[in-house]
């Protein structure tokens, strides 16, 4: 099966199926636009995209895909360093995106803006499902972005996967705001509608207001823009006539999902994945989903959680160990990092997600969070700072907070918060905290701030905040 199959097979030429922003085409037009790009794009092997929010990222994407080429997008506001670096270490041949963004390395790709108006009716062969479809970079929220190179058989069945599990069908119409060059945005985002038939309004960013007015059936976001939707009834009673809300790229905290359950009658699906896996666990559209877990493996996906020696730990939903994963949907590797390669795969064949997590008796994954910056080893203890950050977000007067591990001379780390918070004073939130979490997992500090440093994920670098 094609790796687009609906794009590649449908007759339907109504003219709203896709609608990213505020143009919209019917698939056979995206197919013949497409494949206009790929009639281009002959011998090319890999092609950057400029992934701005637009109609011609999708085109440029699907044109690469027909083609035949390993797509690598470019985040369209990357400095010219980061831009420069993602072109050189991927090897694109060309750099498809709008006129004007040229490359600052003379030596780099040569810059192919995207025609929206021309149409093509070749066909181009299905290349092998071992091809790469795609060189994505992490989302650089622990240090420099890493190249990741994933199969066009890695991406089927993790729409394959999410299809079952969120009883995704042609039926749908999907509406998100989310950048289109991480896994989230794109790979579910984009290639889930054109895989699997449902239609795709992009609202061009990812704005309260926008998600309201979009009328969709199923919703994607990260927590960012799950929280701003909670705090603002109007936006989340309109998405009452909704089938399914999904978040994922970060932890959803239990106050978002509770006020987003009051509001809009939906309990939000939380999943679980990573550029390198894509998505690996999830709470299913036809069963429970509960505050702070994101659900069970997915089909073709296997999950252990193990200890320091690389044994597995108890499935008590108390032991926390490294999350390890294998299955169909992994990488195939990093790009030119051997090192990260190897460092990532143990003898027997598991992926260290670097995650830390505990399994329940019913097989319910939870995310403590990133071994190295989220699970605070303090005094004997150790804590994971999302429980923190639940309960100081459980106070009327925090909006924000992330809670990291500073170095202490007799605790080894000391329970730091940063919050930023309305009138709130540092010691009536410690004993906020101390009143509701065992007392040795209260912050020692809080620091009291404007705003959290945060990437294109609306995730928190706390490599930042250990640094200040
Ligand atoms: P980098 O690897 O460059 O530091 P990154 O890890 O943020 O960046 P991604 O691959 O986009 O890059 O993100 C994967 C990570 O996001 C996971 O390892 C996990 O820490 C986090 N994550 C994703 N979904 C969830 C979730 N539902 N709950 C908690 N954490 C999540
Ligand atoms: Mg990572």
């Amino acid at each position: 099966m094609p790796l687009l199959s609906w794009l590649s097979e449908s007759t339907d030429e109504r003219p709203d199926a896709i609608r990213v922003d505020d143009r919209s085409v019917s698939w056979v037009e995206l197919r013949r636009t497409a494949a206009a790009v790929a009639d281009d794009l002959r011998g090319v092997r890999r092609v950057a995209v400029t992934a701005t929010s637009g109609l011609e990222t999708v085109v440029a994407v699907v044109g690469g895909l027909l083609a035949g080429a390993a797509v690598v997008p470019v985040p369209p506001d990357a400095g010219p360093r980061e831009r420069d670096h993602i072109l050189r270490d991927s090897g694109a041949e060309v750099l498809l995106g709008p006129a004007g963004a040229e490359p600052t390395d003379p030596s780099g790709p040569p810059v192919v803006p995207v025609d929206l108006d021309r149409r093509s009716d070749t066909h181009h062969p299905e290349p092998a499902p071992e091809a790469t479809a795609l060189i994505l970079y992490t989302s650089g929220t622990t240090g420099a972005p890493k190249g990741v190179v994933l199969s066009r058989r890695a991406v089927a069945a993790c729409l394959d996967g999410l299809a079952d599990a969120w009883s995704w069908t042609p039926d749908d119409r999907l509406v998100h705001g989310l950048p289109l060059f991480h896994v989230h945005g794109l790979v579910l985002g984009v290639l889930g509608p054109l895989r699997l038939g449902s239609r795709l309004h992009h609202v061009g960013r990812p704005r309260p207001e926008r998600y309201a007015s979009a009328a969709g059936t199923l919703y994607f976001g990260v927590p960012t823009i799950w929280s701003r939707i909670a705090a603002d009834p109007a936006v989340a009673r309109a998405l009452r006539p909704a089938r399914l809300l999904v978040s994922g790229s970060a932890a959803l905290p239990e106050t978002v999902f509770g006020g987003l359950a009051a509001l809009t009658g939906h309990r939000v699906v939380e999943r679980y994945g990573m550029t390198e896996t894509l998505i690996t666990v999830s709470a299913r559209a036809d069963g429970p989903r509960r505050a702070g877990t994101v659900g069970l493996p997915l089909p073709g996906v296997q999950t252990r959680v193990v200890d320091e020696r690389g044994d597995a730990v108890p499935t008590d939903g108390v032991a926390m160990g490294e999350l390890q994963v294998r299955g169909a949907t992994l990488f195939d590797g990093y790009l030119h990092r051997p090192d990260a390669d190897a460092a990532s795969r143990t003898p027997d064949g598991w992926f260290r997600t670097g995650d830390v997590a505990t399994i329940g008796p019913d097989g319910w994954h939870r995310i403590v969070g990133r071994a190295a910056t989220d699970l605070i080893k303090s005094g004997g203890y150790r804590i994971g700072a999302g429980e923190v950050e639940d309960a100081l977000l459980a106070h009327p007067g925090v909006r924000e907070a992330a809670v990291v591990g500073i170095p202490h001379p007799d605790l080894g780390q000391q329970v730091t918060a940063f919050v930023v918070g309305d009138g709130v004073r540092e010691t009536e939130l410690i004993e906020f905290v101390a009143r509701h979490l065992s007392v040795h997992k209260r912050p020692r500090q809080v620091r009291l701030v404007d705003d959290l440093p945060r990437n294109a994920m609306g995730k928190v670098q706390k490599n930042l905040l250990t640094d200040v």
